[in-house]
């Protein structure tokens, strides 16, 4: 059996904190894993602007309520769900990932935890210091092989443990920085990597 190892924003749902940028109007926050690659400095980043701004995690939480997935992403999620294990890596947060996990029918997801005081969101607790990486190896552990699929910075270590990498829809930085690993621009031409990935590794088998 083969897992696929999703990332969730940018390959499932559209970027949570530009969303929320858009919603609030506070272009500060407008930064993603896309822009900026250390994980802490972009965190401290963002909670220093919520706490300047007084954002609510409650008006974060209506903002993702609406969001959804992007347009394809059920379908794809069922094509993969009825071929392979699906679990969804990413750096978000339990608190907004799981109204977003309700739309995609509750696949599983492994995530970190906001720490949150009176509504207001007062730091973060990483489950685990690169999960993502560590997921993968993990499985390995357990006897599976895995095809992971992402779009940014802090996917890259999780694509290279994988047995198989792609990259979905990256910015051109990441293309060009890591040229080791395919590209694909569409759920299309995903559900083709995919399937030519666990081919070569069942060839392998
Ligand atoms: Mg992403």
């Amino acid at each position: 059996m083969l897992l696929a190892c999703l990332d969730l924003e940018g390959v499932l749902v559209p970027e949570i904190w530009i969303a929320v940028a858009e919603r609030t109007g506070i272009d500060q926050l407008r930064l993603t894993t896309r822009d900026v690659p250390d994980y802490d400095e972009l965190m401290q980043h963002r909670l220093a602007v919520l706490d300047q701004h007084g954002v609510k995690l409650s008006e974060i939480q209506a903002v993702i309520a609406e969001l959804g997935p992007m347009p394809g992403a059920l379908e794809m999620l069922a094509w993969l769900r009825d071929r392979f294990q699906v679990v969804i890596l990413s750096d978000t947060f339990y608190e907004f990932g799981m109204p977003l996990m309700k739309q995609l029918g509750f696949p599983t997801l492994f995530c970190h935890n906001l720490e949150v005081a009176d509504d207001r969101v007062v730091g973060y607790r990483l489950r685990l210091p690169d999960q993502k990486r560590a997921s993968i190896q993990s499985f390995r552990a357990l006897n599976f092989r895995t095809i992971a699929a992402g779009d940014s910075y802090n996917d890259t270590a999780m694509l290279a443990e994988a047995d198989a990498g792609i990259l979905f829809r990256p910015p051109a930085k990441v293309i060009e920085e890591f040229p080791q690993f395919p590209v694909v621009l569409d759920y299309d031409q995903l559900r083709v990597a995919f399937a030519s990935a666990a081919a070569t590794l069942s060839l392998d088998a």
